[in-house]
């Protein structure tokens, strides 16, 4: 169960998205193997908004500087689209 473990191989905490609300405890690297490290972006597979890993791997709201730059990843950009289309073929 790699996806709960952080970039150190600890356990991830249960993270709250900070826009829906809802209760997260693992997490995917849609690109490679990665896992979970301080500063890292994650997208709420609930709400598709973004999260970033604060010190204690829990998540707190992007910057306004960090959203500029996350604006510009086509990637992310990409998967948040796809999260929510699929989200809308669940309704
Ligand atoms: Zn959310």
């Amino acid at each position: 169960m790699k996806e709960r473990l952080d970039n150190q191989g600890q356990l991830l905490p249960t993270c709250t998205c900070t826009t829906c609300g809802k209760d997260l405890d693992a997490a995917t690297d849609p690109t490679g193997d990665a896992r979970p490290k301080v500063g890292d972006v994650s997208i709420c597979v609930y709400c598709a908004t973004l999260n970033v890993y604060d010190n204690d791997l829990r998540f707190r709201k992007p910057s306004e500087a960090e959203l500029k730059e996350i604006q510009k990843d086509a990637n992310i950009q990409r998967l948040i689209s796809i999260i929510k289309a699929h989200n809308k073929d669940l309704n």
